[in-house]
């Protein structure tokens, strides 16, 4: 989950990784650290906190020497502490090493390490890495040798870059299950968990594969599998729109992102014919088909089952990726796995897709990261198209996952719900231009402790995805439930002035919604209505445009993420980097 950077150049190098660093800061951010490599010496500068905080207090980009890495933690094994943070040196400091992931046999490792002498000063998982391989570099005197022995010892899963104080100028990197990205610019080579990283430098990309590992110096690289055979790897051109990650006039990227969406969902709609054809026709050929998704994503990916069991009359199911274990003795080659996923890394969603693949089903996949590891893994790609995503809780990658579902269901069902671009873009700055009101509301709300969100049929996700952003960008509890459970239960928690948003679709369920919302008021809710036509009930009310079932999730959940966004803001929360998260969540 965490952001990597490292790279050898002919300039010094600090100042580039801390650019590179502070662009994939949003992958994790409880730590940061940089190494660089100078005179022989690996000198390391680390702290808690984030790359802004680091380069006020220990001055890094001021660092000497033109081989370094760098790295933002998302802690998974030991507490965030400075010790904790990476880079991690060896005990000898001959070796320096960053890692993304998790390291399942580091105890045994650690132990065994131990017993030989070698002195911790963390409580990582990583550390163990940096000690493997310089056991092995003692004895082997050659850095691809070391790493490939050391690897070979180590369980679980990683990207990881490794630098050596004897040899300026090199870096190995290598994964398994966790990106990596070569970074091959003009006499300076990079490595990263993102191209974001060094976008800036180069826009010559080279995707490694798991259990390749790579050499860089700063006029080439090198790639290598398991064995020590040598890899021939293609460059991919990087989309240079992917450099625009500033925040314009924009408090928050995350605020940026929400008002990007009349641009990005049009954006998600621009897909080649004869893909989208090939992709519907899998689904439609398929014996079963099963959605998989984690998160913001799975509610996008139950708006498509709920129209493909709908409208195309198919039997389907949508299962959370990090639960597919329980399901996927259903899953045989005749079974298309369509996943949903940003990022394109999220490690529950790989898994998924690989045990679909073992299965023999089809994979589809709707992903925004072109170059990813599950983009690379799929049978047929549709893109999201909607640029990079920077805020950590998705705004404008769920309503383009949402509007690319509805590409798919048009061409399965063969209609057209949502092909005109003019209209719901004018339609999104409407709801876009009510900011002020949803501002409004945020204020008077912000000390609430517990929120609902309540919806009907295919609005039931709008309803969970409103509430998974204000757990995430407000840290509020909140729960998204469909209108028709609350007297099965949850209406006992109901109390004087409890907030309850209510999504109500004239054209679905408006009267039973509004109906429940009444039996919520009458036992003391706060009503806020999300709808396209004013009721009574709503004390509050965020009155939307009319849209058909396809396009209304777009519209219903563009107030909720503002919502989210200024109770952040409100309560004073940093809403591009929420607490506790990471933006690509790396780790199963
Ligand atoms: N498992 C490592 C740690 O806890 C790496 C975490 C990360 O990917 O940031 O330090």
């Amino acid at each position: 989950m965490c952001g990597i950077i490292a790279g050898v150049s002919d300039e010094e190098i600090a100042p580039i990784l801390v650019e590179g660093l502070r662009r994939v800061e949003y992958r994790g951010y409880d730590s940061a650290g940089v190494a660089t490599l100078h005179d022989g010496m690996i000198e390391v500068r680390k702290d808690v906190g984030r790359v802004g905080e680091l380069e006020d207090s220990h001055h890094v980009s001021g660092m000497k020497g033109k081989t370094g890495m760098a790295h933002t933690r998302w802690a998974t094994h030991g507490g965030v502490t400075t010790a904790n943070a990476h880079p991690h040196p060896s005990c000898h400091g001959e070796v320096a090493v960053i890692h993304n992931g998790i390291i399942e046999n580091y105890l045994e490792l650690k132990d065994r390490l131990a017993a030989k002498g070698h002195v911790f000063a963390s409580e990582t998982d990583t550390e163990v890495i940096a000690h493997v391989v310089e056991d092995a570099y003692a004895e082997v005197h050659d850095p691809i040798k070391a790493v490939l022995r050391g690897i070979k010892a180590l369980k679980g899963q990683y990207a990881l870059v490794l630098m050596f104080s004897d040899r300026p100028g090199l870096l190995i990197g290598t994964r398994n299950d966790a990106p990596l990205v070569i970074g091959a610019g003009k006499r300076e080579r990079f490595l990263a968990s993102d191209v974001l990283a060094f976008i800036s430098r180069t826009d010559r990309a080279v995707f490694l594969d798991n259990n390749e590992i790579a050499e860089l110096t700063p006029d080439g690289f090198r790639v290598f599998d398991l064995h020590g055979g040598q890899v021939k790897k293609p460059a991919t051109q990087v989309a240079w729109e992917l450099s625009d990650v500033s925040k314009l006039d924009y408090a928050h990227f995350t605020l940026k992102e929400i008002h990007e969406q009349p641009e990005t969902v049009i954006r998600a709609m621009m897909q080649e014919p004869k893909k989208l054809e090939a992709f519907a026709e899998a689904i439609t050929g398929a014996k079963s088909v099963v959605l998989t998704a984690s998160g913001s994503s799975y509610h996008a990916a139950t708006l498509l089952k709920n129209r493909l069991s709908k409208e195309a009359r198919m039997r389907c199911d949508v299962v959370l990726s990090g639960e597919f274990e329980g399901y996927e003795h259903l899953v045989d080659g005749d079974t298309v796995l369509v996943a949903f996923s940003q990022s394109g890394e999220t490690a529950d969603v790989l898994e998924a897709v690989k045990k679909g693949r073992e299965r023999g089903a089809k994979v589809l996949t709707a992903v925004n990261a072109a170059g990813s590891s599950l983009a690379r893994e799929s049978d047929i790609v549709l893109l999201l198209n909607c640029g990079p995503e920077v805020g950590v809780a998705a705004t404008k990658s769920f309503t383009a996952q949402v509007m690319v579902g509805n590409m798919i269901a048009d061409a399965v069902v063969g209609q057209s719900t949502a092909r005109e671009p003019k209209k719901v873009s004018a339609q999104i700055a409407d709801v876009l231009r009510l900011e002020g009101r949803v501002r409004e509301i945020a204020r008077e709300l912000s000390n609430r402790t517990d929120f609902y969100f309540i919806a009907r049929g295919s609005h039931y996700p709008v309803a969970q995805e409103g509430a998974l952003k204000l757990k995430e960008l407000a840290y509020v509890h909140a729960e998204g439930m469909p209108a028709s459970e609350l007297k099965h239960g949850t209406l006992a928690l109901i109390e004087k002035g409890t907030p309850v948003v209510v999504i109500a679709n004239s054209q679905e369920g408006f009267d039973s919604t509004v109906s429940n919302a009444m039996e919520l008021q009458a036992r003391g809710a706060e009503i806020i209505g999300i709808s396209d036509r004013v009721n009574p009930v709503f004390r509050h009310f965020i009155e939307i445009p009319s849209a058909n079932a396809s396009v209304a999730p777009i519209l219903e959940v563009i107030p909720l993420q503002l919502l989210a966004y200024f109770m952040a803001t409100e309560r004073k929360n940093d809403p591009d980097y929420p607490r506790n998260l990471a933006k690509s969540v790396t780790v199963k």
